[in-house]
């Protein structure tokens, strides 16, 4: 087993059944004693990822999309820009959802991310996606009412409707070729409250402090609620959660590094193979020089 495979295997969730978020400590650190031993792993992590994204991009064949999810100052955004700053911004496309607008509205809840879906070749992160439908369209009834769907499609069942189409709709992707793998950054309370206080008293954090986080602290058990729901019915082999302890940044990043180094070490890429014609061609073409 790779060291990626290895520090990463406690976290990976490919059945949900049994999920319980309770058995996942967001303060785990692994078998990882200080935040030096993280940052040369991070390091290693993300030159594998280098090397092996140029052949995801040279081979054309798979796609791969990263799905992040996350209370507010769980450090999605940090984990992005830290995990992806060795890979060639050219092989990768990332997209934030935000509160829908009035035209994504206009359309079925899958629309507005399949168009944002990364091509073959491509690494495509999503920074939320359509689990926000399961989350806080699931937390906020109000939101789910400014969906406009017709009234007699809304019942009680809608919650495990969404999760049957979303598990559907990943299975097409990756019999596509499109390989899933989608992150929950699990976050303390206490510690969501320390970050909090943190973007209040440092001018340089101010920015990223909204009044709205607050309002959504307050739903917190609502939302842990849904984000259990969520991994038990849409946690699969093809599309796996990986629960990532959440509390220590340092932590977090190696995970999520690890993660996407196995996912790509699993799709056996290989620089094509050059074609007896295409020698000659090459051939030609020193001569020419
Ligand atoms: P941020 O990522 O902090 O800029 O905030 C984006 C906001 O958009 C969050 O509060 C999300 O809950 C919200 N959001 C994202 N997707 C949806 C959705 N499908 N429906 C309603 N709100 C959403
Ligand atoms: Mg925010």
């Amino acid at each position: 087993m790779s060291w990626a495979s290895k520090l990463v295997t406690p976290y990976r969730v490919e059945e949900g059944e049994k999920f319980r978020l309770k058995d996942f400590d967001p303060g785990d650190t692994g078998h990882l004693h200080s935040k030096l031993q993280a940052q040369k792993l991070l390091e290693q992590g993300i030159a594998s990822m280098a090397e092996l994204q140029s052949k995801l991009y040279a081979q054309d064949r798979w796609g791969v999309l990263l799905i992040f999810q996350a209370m507010d100052a769980a450090g999605k955004d940090g984990a992005i820009k830290h995990v992806m700053s060795g890979v060639n911004p050219q092989g990768c496309q990332v997209y934030s959802f935000k509160v829908p607008s009035s035209e994504e509205l206009d359309h079925d809840f899958l629309w507005r991310t399949n168009i944002r879906l990364p091509e073959r070749g491509r690494i495509g992160i999503f920074n939320r996606s359509y689990y926000e439908e399961v989350l806080v369209v699931r937390v906020h009834p109000e939101v789910l009412k400014g969906e406009r769907i017709p009234p007699s499609l809304v019942t009680k069942d809608i919650w495990k409707e969404r999760f049957e189409d979303i598990k559907a709709f990943e299975h097409y992707l990756a019999r596509n070729g499109i390989a899933i793998r989608k992150f929950f950054l699990n976050l303390s309370k206490k510690e969501q409250k320390r970050r909090f206080l943190a973007r209040l008293d440092d001018p340089q954090k101010n920015w990223k402090f909204s009044a709205a986080d607050i309002h959504e602290r307050a739903s917190w058990d609502a939302y842990m609620g849904a984000y259990q729901e969520m991994i038990v019915h849409t946690a699969t082999k093809k599309a796996p959660w990986y629960v990532v302890p959440s509390d220590n940044k340092w932590f977090t990043r190696v995970v999520v590094a690890a993660a996407i180094v196995e996912t790509l070490e699993s799709l056996e890429l290989a620089y094509p193979e050059v074609s007896p014609q295409k020698r000659k061609e090459l051939k030609a073409a020193r001569k020419l020089l």
